[in-house]
């Protein structure tokens, strides 16, 4: 018997990125849209278009470029949401439209309250059902690939989930997503579910049963494993498990736990590129500003660290006797490619291709002279410096500050001071101020120098790669009237890089200003 297909749906652009508290440009999205494409993965969430122009732009660019991968779109049972979709996937080659409502009683009432809907629960669930089966019939006309999303399943009524599930299939949803929004579930209960709705809706067979599952008690993966047992055949997921609250099911893990247990998961497979995993990971940690735990399974920075003592002895007699997958299998070697100055134009463009990354000659020449900065302080540069160069350099909105010097004197005994001199719109702004480091003093500088005061909320600094010479990388968090910003910057000098992170941000937060951006409408799947 051969294995069928699970297929494998990607949601980091959408509910990942909704957790991010930050928001990706489309130039953003659309670079890791292409990493996710050689990973292979099977369909890419790239946004819910209604929920604000610039997701909406984001999924319309990601539909012109991308190819391979079915791209989709989120939408909430309202026909407005469907057309305004049904545009931003328009030049897809493969398109689907995904929408759905809450199936519990518990989001009935709570979502629908208002008498419009009924005045008692069984009127309210009647209309529910209608809105569904007509947001699919809209989603139809569209794209003959409609998945439908039973918000809050696990809490519904069974036979009213049912229900739901049969009209919505009849009315042409090829894909049924039974997800586990709060992230409640337990694994032998939620495969149970998706067994007990395989054997009660009569037109099953006619759909694909999806799992999006999120981590709230930990159980994400083990849940989503737990429905594929039980005959899903479709795993909603993000890499690295970002998304709401604790997260979605981290598809890395699932595939690998599918790939690694063949011998338990038998009747199926997946079409992942594995070797992708390790820089798609840090592709999306750089850009979403939220680094991988060192412990984390499969991407983890020591993940295949055997580092005691009679571990690494019984690994050198035997590699099986304790490593369960080869980090090859994740493209963890593969990724330690060495570069040095005397690395050309055409070799760093070879390497950003094979990393996934897809320059205008513009940004190829800002990288490559970057790189030779790098290059000349470091002597090897490995794929991530390559990466955080590439997110440092390669700026999704104008640049309407840049830092052109700084200079930060510490003392011992003595309050540290900075000087900054900014180029902002008006000309170029000096400015030299004091603080308790000499982080602080160049952030104080800055505000001065850019008339700019947002709260900074948090502040991080790594290191990019091994060695004293390593770059290092810092990631602020800023808000401004209830709105958050992440800006990175990297840099050999610290105290540059942590400067160079908070204009990033800064620059962020003005261009948001300036287009007038609100908040967005959040999806609750
Ligand atoms: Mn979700």
């Amino acid at each position: 018997m051969s294995a069928e297909k699970v297929i494998i749906f990607d949601t980091t652009l959408r509910d990942g990125e909704q957790a991010a508290g930050t928001r990706l440009g489309a130039r953003e999205k659309l670079e890791i849209a292409r990493q996710l494409t050689r990973l292979k993965v099977d369909v890419i969430e790239a946004g819910f278009p209604a929920s604000s122009p610039e997701d909406f732009e984001a999924v319309r660019l990601i539909s012109e470029h991308i190819e391979g991968p079915v791209i989709c779109g989120l939408t909430r049972a309202v026909a407005e949401d469907i057309k305004v979709c049904s545009k931003a996937i328009a030049k897809a080659k493969r398109s689907r439209i995904h929408t759905g409502i809450g199936v519990s009683e518990i989001h009935i009432a709570g979502k629908f309250a208002d008498d419009k809907y009924g005045k008692t629960m069984g009127e309210k669930q009647a209309t529910i059902l209608k809105m569904a089966v007509e947001a699919v019939k809209h989603s139809a006309q569209y794209t003959d690939d409609v998945e439908f999303y039973a918000e809050d399943s696990g809490r519904a009524d069974r036979k009213y989930l049912y229900e739901v599930l049969e009209a919505v299939i009849e009315a042409g949803a090829t894909v049924v997503n039974i997800p586990d929004t709060t992230g409640y579930a337990i694994p032998e209960q939620y495969g149970a579910l998706i067994r007990d709705i395989r054997a009660n809706v009569p037109n099953i067979e006619k759909a694909t049963i999806s799992v999006h599952c999120h981590d709230d008690l930990g159980m994400a993966v083990a849940n989503s494993l737990a429905g594929v047992k039980n005959g899903a055949r479709q795993i909603e997921g993000t890499i690295n498990g970002v998304g709401e609250r604790a997260g979605n099911a981290a598809i890395e893990e699932i595939v690998m736990a599918i790939h690694t247990r063949r011998d338990f998961f038998e009747k199926v497979e997946t079409g992942i590129n594995t070797r992708e995993f390790y820089r798609t990971s840090r592709m999306v940690a750089d850009m979403l500003g939220m680094p991988v735990p060192a412990n984390k399974a499969v991407v983890g920075r020591n993940a295949f660290a055997h580092s005691s003592g009679i571990h690494v002895d019984g690994f050198l007699k035997k590699r099986e006797t304790y490593e369960i997958m080869r980090p090859e299998t994740i493209g963890l070697a593969e990724s330690r490619v060495v570069l040095t100055a005397r690395t050309g134009r055409h070799g760093l463009r070879h390497r950003l291709e094979e990393m996934g990354y897809t320059l205008s000659q513009q940004e190829l020449d800002k990288t490559y002279e970057r790189f030779l900065a790098v290059a000349d302080k470091k002597k090897e540069v490995f794929s991530e410096d390559i990466a955080a160069i590439i997110s440092d350099e390669i700026h999704v909105v104008e640049q309407v500050y840049e830092l052109q010097h700084l200079r930060v004197v510490i003392d011992t005994g003595s309050t540290p001071t900075a000087s900054v001199k900014i180029k902002t719109r008006e000309g170029t702004k000096q400015a030299d101020a004091c603080g308790d480091g000499p982080v602080d003093a160049a952030y104080e500088a800055i505000r001065q120098a850019t008339g700019q005061s947002p709260k900074l909320e948090n502040y991080s600094i790594r290191a990019v790669t091994a060695g004293k010479e390593a770059l290092g990388e810092a990631t602020v968090r800023i808000t401004e009237n209830g709105r958050t910003f992440i800006g990175r910057g990297i840099s050999t000098d610290i105290i540059e890089a942590s400067a160079r992170a908070y204009i990033d941000a800064i620059n962020r937060m003005v261009s948001a200003k300036d287009k007038g951006q609100g908040p967005e409408v959040k999806a609750e799947l």
